[in-house]
Protein backbone atom coordinates (compact mmCIF):
# COMPACT_ATOMS: atom_id res chain seq x y z
CA UNK A 1 0.00 0.00 0.00
CA UNK A 2 1.56 3.20 -0.79
CA UNK A 3 4.70 2.74 -1.81
CA UNK A 4 5.20 4.76 -4.26
CA UNK A 5 4.86 7.76 -1.71
CA UNK A 6 6.80 6.31 1.20
CA UNK A 7 8.86 3.85 0.48
CA UNK A 8 11.00 5.18 -2.25
CA UNK A 9 10.25 8.45 -1.49
CA UNK A 10 11.42 7.90 2.01
CA UNK A 11 14.54 6.30 0.97
CA UNK A 12 15.08 8.91 -1.68
CA UNK A 13 14.86 11.35 1.26
CA UNK A 14 17.10 9.97 3.70
CA UNK A 15 19.87 9.85 1.47
CA UNK A 16 19.59 13.41 0.77
CA UNK A 17 21.94 15.45 3.29
CA UNK A 18 20.76 18.93 4.38
CA UNK A 19 23.67 21.17 4.60
CA UNK A 20 21.28 24.63 4.58
CA UNK A 21 21.48 24.81 1.06
CA UNK A 22 19.42 25.13 -1.55
CA UNK A 23 20.64 21.91 -4.15
CA UNK A 24 18.98 19.79 -1.43
CA UNK A 25 16.03 21.30 -1.42
CA UNK A 26 15.95 20.92 -5.18
CA UNK A 27 16.67 17.48 -4.96
CA UNK A 28 14.20 16.82 -1.96
CA UNK A 29 11.94 18.82 -4.87
CA UNK A 30 12.57 16.76 -7.66
CA UNK A 31 12.24 13.59 -5.49
CA UNK A 32 8.69 14.97 -3.87
CA UNK A 33 7.65 15.75 -7.94
CA UNK A 34 8.47 12.21 -8.93
CA UNK A 35 6.41 10.49 -6.00
CA UNK A 36 3.77 12.89 -6.76
CA UNK A 37 3.34 12.31 -10.32
CA UNK A 38 3.48 8.21 -9.74
CA UNK A 39 0.87 8.57 -7.37
CA UNK A 40 -1.50 9.81 -10.14
CA UNK A 41 -1.62 13.49 -8.97
CA UNK A 42 -2.22 15.67 -11.87
CA UNK A 43 0.54 17.49 -12.72
CA UNK A 44 -1.13 21.03 -12.29
CA UNK A 45 -1.54 20.07 -8.62
CA UNK A 46 2.02 18.66 -8.15
CA UNK A 47 3.17 22.17 -9.73
CA UNK A 48 1.46 23.82 -6.83
CA UNK A 49 1.75 21.41 -4.50
CA UNK A 50 5.86 21.85 -4.90
CA UNK A 51 6.15 25.24 -4.99
CA UNK A 52 3.82 26.00 -1.74
CA UNK A 53 6.52 22.86 -0.11
CA UNK A 54 9.16 24.96 -1.36
CA UNK A 55 8.46 28.48 -0.53
CA UNK A 56 6.97 27.07 3.50
CA UNK A 57 10.72 25.13 3.43
CA UNK A 58 12.53 28.08 2.51
CA UNK A 59 10.45 30.41 5.33
CA UNK A 60 11.21 28.10 8.43
CA UNK A 61 15.09 27.71 7.50
CA UNK A 62 16.33 24.66 4.83
CA UNK A 63 16.51 21.32 6.58
CA UNK A 64 14.91 18.16 6.48
CA UNK A 65 12.73 18.55 9.45
CA UNK A 66 11.35 21.95 7.53
CA UNK A 67 10.89 19.88 4.46
CA UNK A 68 8.93 17.22 6.03
CA UNK A 69 6.63 19.68 7.83
CA UNK A 70 5.96 21.83 5.09
CA UNK A 71 5.20 18.63 2.75
CA UNK A 72 2.82 17.60 5.47
CA UNK A 73 1.15 21.26 6.14
CA UNK A 74 0.47 21.31 2.57
CA UNK A 75 -1.00 17.53 1.77
CA UNK A 76 -3.04 18.49 4.64
CA UNK A 77 -4.23 21.71 3.82
CA UNK A 78 -5.39 20.37 0.48
CA UNK A 79 -6.89 17.15 1.53
CA UNK A 80 -9.06 19.15 4.38
CA UNK A 81 -11.34 20.72 1.59
CA UNK A 82 -13.95 22.68 2.92
CA UNK A 83 -16.86 20.97 3.82
CA UNK A 84 -18.02 18.48 6.48
CA UNK A 85 -16.48 15.13 6.73
CA UNK A 86 -18.45 12.15 7.64
CA UNK A 87 -22.21 12.49 7.56
CA UNK A 88 -24.71 15.09 7.77
CA UNK A 89 -27.65 15.21 9.27
CA UNK A 90 -30.78 17.29 7.49
CA UNK A 91 -32.49 19.21 9.91
CA UNK A 92 -35.84 17.77 9.16
CA UNK A 93 -35.31 14.31 8.47
CA UNK A 94 -35.73 12.28 6.65
CA UNK A 95 -32.26 12.82 5.84
CA UNK A 96 -31.87 11.46 1.98
CA UNK A 97 -28.83 10.48 0.36
CA UNK A 98 -28.42 9.12 -3.34
CA UNK A 99 -25.60 6.66 -3.68
CA UNK A 100 -23.79 7.19 -6.90
CA UNK A 101 -21.51 5.99 -8.82
CA UNK A 102 -20.25 3.53 -11.66
CA UNK A 103 -21.28 0.05 -11.99
CA UNK A 104 -18.00 -2.59 -9.98
CA UNK A 105 -17.27 0.96 -7.66
CA UNK A 106 -18.13 -0.83 -5.08
CA UNK A 107 -22.02 1.69 -4.43
CA UNK A 108 -23.87 -0.96 -3.56
CA UNK A 109 -21.53 -2.46 -0.71
CA UNK A 110 -20.71 1.10 0.02
CA UNK A 111 -24.71 2.10 0.85
CA UNK A 112 -24.55 -0.78 3.10
CA UNK A 113 -21.63 0.01 4.96
CA UNK A 114 -22.88 3.62 5.28
CA UNK A 115 -26.49 2.13 6.44
CA UNK A 116 -24.17 -0.02 9.22
CA UNK A 117 -22.42 2.73 10.45
CA UNK A 118 -25.43 5.19 10.80
CA UNK A 119 -27.08 2.01 12.36
CA UNK A 120 -24.55 0.79 15.25
CA UNK A 121 -22.64 4.26 15.82
CA UNK A 122 -25.40 6.65 15.38
CA UNK A 123 -28.37 4.66 16.04
CA UNK A 124 -30.57 5.29 13.44
CA UNK A 125 -33.04 4.07 11.97
CA UNK A 126 -32.08 3.54 8.35
CA UNK A 127 -34.36 2.24 4.77
CA UNK A 128 -32.18 1.33 1.98
CA UNK A 129 -34.03 2.38 -1.43
CA UNK A 130 -33.34 -0.72 -4.53
CA UNK A 131 -33.17 2.03 -6.91
CA UNK A 132 -30.42 0.06 -9.18
CA UNK A 133 -32.73 -1.66 -11.78
CA UNK A 134 -30.44 -2.10 -14.20
CA UNK A 135 -28.08 -4.75 -12.82
CA UNK A 136 -30.08 -7.88 -12.74
CA UNK A 137 -27.99 -8.96 -9.04
CA UNK A 138 -28.83 -5.57 -7.27
CA UNK A 139 -31.93 -5.59 -5.81
CA UNK A 140 -30.43 -9.36 -4.59
CA UNK A 141 -27.50 -8.39 -3.28
CA UNK A 142 -29.18 -5.55 -1.14
CA UNK A 143 -31.49 -8.00 -0.27
CA UNK A 144 -28.60 -10.17 1.63
CA UNK A 145 -26.92 -7.14 2.83
CA UNK A 146 -29.81 -5.40 4.81
CA UNK A 147 -30.99 -8.95 6.18
CA UNK A 148 -27.19 -9.46 7.27
CA UNK A 149 -27.39 -5.78 9.14
CA UNK A 150 -30.64 -5.83 9.72
CA UNK A 151 -31.67 -2.67 8.18
CA UNK A 152 -34.95 -1.95 6.19
CA UNK A 153 -35.12 -2.21 2.36
CA UNK A 154 -37.65 -0.89 0.04
CA UNK A 155 -38.16 -2.98 -2.98
CA UNK A 156 -40.46 -3.20 -5.83
CA UNK A 157 -40.12 -6.22 -8.10
CA UNK A 158 -43.36 -5.27 -10.22
CA UNK A 159 -41.67 -1.95 -11.90
CA UNK A 160 -38.91 -1.59 -13.61
CA UNK A 161 -38.86 2.55 -13.00
CA UNK A 162 -36.63 3.36 -10.35
CA UNK A 163 -38.69 7.12 -10.18
CA UNK A 164 -42.33 4.82 -9.07
CA UNK A 165 -39.73 3.03 -6.70
CA UNK A 166 -38.02 6.32 -4.94
CA UNK A 167 -41.12 7.89 -4.60
CA UNK A 168 -43.18 5.13 -2.98
CA UNK A 169 -40.09 4.82 -0.96
CA UNK A 170 -40.43 8.23 0.25
CA UNK A 171 -43.71 8.54 1.09
CA UNK A 172 -42.88 4.76 3.26
CA UNK A 173 -40.28 6.66 5.09
CA UNK A 174 -42.08 9.93 5.98
CA UNK A 175 -45.13 7.85 7.39
CA UNK A 176 -42.54 5.54 8.78
CA UNK A 177 -40.58 8.04 10.69
CA UNK A 178 -37.37 6.98 8.96
CA UNK A 179 -34.50 9.07 10.06
CA UNK A 180 -32.27 7.98 7.02
CA UNK A 181 -33.04 6.79 3.34
CA UNK A 182 -30.33 5.32 1.23
CA UNK A 183 -31.05 5.45 -2.27
CA UNK A 184 -29.02 2.82 -4.10
CA UNK A 185 -28.92 4.37 -7.94
CA UNK A 186 -28.33 2.41 -11.11
CA UNK A 187 -24.43 2.82 -12.40
CA UNK A 188 -23.02 2.30 -15.91
CA UNK A 189 -19.85 0.57 -16.96
CA UNK A 190 -18.93 4.25 -18.45
CA UNK A 191 -20.64 7.87 -18.14
CA UNK A 192 -23.30 7.88 -20.44
CA UNK A 193 -26.11 9.97 -20.89
CA UNK A 194 -29.24 7.48 -20.09
CA UNK A 195 -27.78 6.64 -16.78
CA UNK A 196 -27.68 10.64 -16.88
CA UNK A 197 -30.69 11.29 -17.24
CA UNK A 198 -32.22 8.15 -15.36
CA UNK A 199 -29.97 9.32 -12.58
CA UNK A 200 -31.95 13.58 -13.36
CA UNK A 201 -35.13 11.71 -12.58
CA UNK A 202 -34.60 9.84 -9.91
CA UNK A 203 -32.57 12.79 -7.85
CA UNK A 204 -35.96 15.18 -8.81
CA UNK A 205 -38.10 12.35 -7.31
CA UNK A 206 -35.84 11.46 -3.59
CA UNK A 207 -34.78 15.28 -3.32
CA UNK A 208 -31.91 14.54 -1.59
CA UNK A 209 -30.01 16.45 1.17
CA UNK A 210 -26.95 15.04 -0.39
CA UNK A 211 -25.58 13.11 -3.40
CA UNK A 212 -22.48 10.84 -2.66
CA UNK A 213 -20.33 9.67 -5.11
CA UNK A 214 -18.76 6.54 -4.65
CA UNK A 215 -15.40 6.34 -6.48
CA UNK A 216 -13.30 3.05 -7.02
CA UNK A 217 -9.68 3.88 -5.49
CA UNK A 218 -8.28 1.50 -7.83
CA UNK A 219 -9.33 3.17 -10.82
CA UNK A 220 -6.73 6.35 -10.22
CA UNK A 221 -7.25 9.57 -12.52
CA UNK A 222 -9.97 7.39 -14.29
CA UNK A 223 -12.00 7.90 -10.84
CA UNK A 224 -10.84 11.39 -10.42
CA UNK A 225 -12.28 12.48 -14.20
CA UNK A 226 -15.42 10.07 -13.84
CA UNK A 227 -16.21 12.11 -10.16
CA UNK A 228 -15.45 15.55 -12.15
CA UNK A 229 -18.16 14.58 -14.57
CA UNK A 230 -21.24 13.41 -12.15
CA UNK A 231 -20.34 16.50 -10.22
CA UNK A 232 -21.37 18.87 -13.41
CA UNK A 233 -24.02 17.22 -14.87
CA UNK A 234 -26.03 15.69 -11.61
CA UNK A 235 -23.86 17.71 -8.81
CA UNK A 236 -22.09 15.91 -5.84
CA UNK A 237 -21.85 17.04 -2.38
CA UNK A 238 -19.72 14.16 -1.09
CA UNK A 239 -17.04 11.27 -2.22
CA UNK A 240 -16.91 8.36 -0.70
CA UNK A 241 -13.47 6.36 -1.42
CA UNK A 242 -13.78 2.62 -2.11
CA UNK A 243 -11.44 -0.11 -2.30
CA UNK A 244 -8.64 2.28 -0.19
CA UNK A 245 -7.30 -0.96 0.38
CA UNK A 246 -6.29 -1.87 -2.80
CA UNK A 247 -5.20 1.60 -3.68
CA UNK A 248 -1.48 0.91 -5.14
CA UNK A 249 -0.55 4.42 -5.72
CA UNK A 250 -2.06 6.56 -3.15
CA UNK A 251 -2.59 9.29 -4.93
CA UNK A 252 -6.51 9.19 -5.80
CA UNK A 253 -7.56 11.28 -2.28
CA UNK A 254 -5.48 14.05 -3.78
CA UNK A 255 -6.64 14.14 -7.21
CA UNK A 256 -10.14 14.10 -5.94
CA UNK A 257 -8.99 16.98 -3.61
CA UNK A 258 -7.00 18.95 -5.72
CA UNK A 259 -8.90 18.47 -8.97
CA UNK A 260 -13.04 17.54 -7.79
CA UNK A 261 -13.15 20.12 -5.30
CA UNK A 262 -15.58 17.95 -3.40
CA UNK A 263 -15.53 16.86 0.03
CA UNK A 264 -14.13 13.96 0.91
CA UNK A 265 -16.70 11.86 3.50
CA UNK A 266 -15.58 8.86 3.89
CA UNK A 267 -13.17 5.79 2.77
CA UNK A 268 -13.88 2.43 2.85
CA UNK A 269 -11.12 0.24 2.94
CA UNK A 270 -12.50 -3.52 3.12
CA UNK A 271 -15.40 -6.01 1.69
CA UNK A 272 -16.84 -6.32 5.26
CA UNK A 273 -19.89 -4.34 6.69
CA UNK A 274 -17.47 -2.47 9.42
CA UNK A 275 -15.24 -1.43 6.68
CA UNK A 276 -15.87 2.08 6.67
CA UNK A 277 -14.35 5.06 7.75
CA UNK A 278 -14.69 8.57 8.30
CA UNK A 279 -12.26 10.94 5.81
CA UNK A 280 -9.34 12.44 7.97
CA UNK A 281 -6.85 13.98 6.41
CA UNK A 282 -4.61 13.99 9.34
CA UNK A 283 -4.94 10.08 9.11
CA UNK A 284 -4.31 9.66 5.14
CA UNK A 285 -1.36 12.21 5.43
CA UNK A 286 0.06 9.90 7.80
CA UNK A 287 -0.32 6.69 5.51
CA UNK A 288 0.97 8.99 2.63
CA UNK A 289 3.97 9.63 4.20
CA UNK A 290 4.72 6.71 5.93
P1 LIG B 1 -21.50 -1.66 -7.51
O1 LIG B 1 -21.67 -2.28 -8.85
O2 LIG B 1 -20.91 -0.31 -7.62
O3 LIG B 1 -22.73 -1.67 -6.67
O4 LIG B 1 -20.36 -2.51 -6.77
P2 LIG B 1 -20.43 -3.58 -5.60
O5 LIG B 1 -20.88 -2.95 -4.33
O6 LIG B 1 -21.17 -4.78 -6.06
O7 LIG B 1 -18.89 -3.91 -5.41
C1 LIG B 1 -18.08 -4.47 -6.42
C2 LIG B 1 -16.99 -5.32 -5.78
O8 LIG B 1 -16.10 -4.51 -5.03
C3 LIG B 1 -17.54 -6.34 -4.79
O9 LIG B 1 -16.84 -7.55 -4.96
C4 LIG B 1 -17.23 -5.73 -3.43
O10 LIG B 1 -17.06 -6.70 -2.42
C5 LIG B 1 -15.95 -5.02 -3.72
N1 LIG B 1 -15.71 -3.88 -2.80
C6 LIG B 1 -16.53 -2.84 -2.52
N2 LIG B 1 -15.95 -1.99 -1.65
C7 LIG B 1 -14.72 -2.50 -1.36
C8 LIG B 1 -13.62 -2.07 -0.52
O11 LIG B 1 -13.64 -1.02 0.14
N3 LIG B 1 -12.53 -2.87 -0.51
C9 LIG B 1 -12.45 -4.03 -1.24
N4 LIG B 1 -11.33 -4.74 -1.17
N5 LIG B 1 -13.44 -4.44 -2.04
C10 LIG B 1 -14.57 -3.72 -2.09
Amino acid sequence: MFDTLTDSFTSAIKKIRFHDDEKALKKALAELKKALLKADVHHKVVKELIDRVELDTKKAGIGKDQFLDAMRFTLHDLLKSEGHQGFVFAANPPTVILMTGLQGSGKTTTTGKLATYLKEQKKKKVLIVAADLQRMAAVEQLRQITEQIGVDLYEDEATKNPVEVVTAAMAKAKSNLYDVVLVDTAGRLAIDEELMSELKQVRDAAKPSEIFYVADSMTGQDAVRTAQSFKEQIGIDGVILSKYDGDAKGGVALGIASQVQVPLRFIGAGEKMADLEVFLPDRIVNRLMG
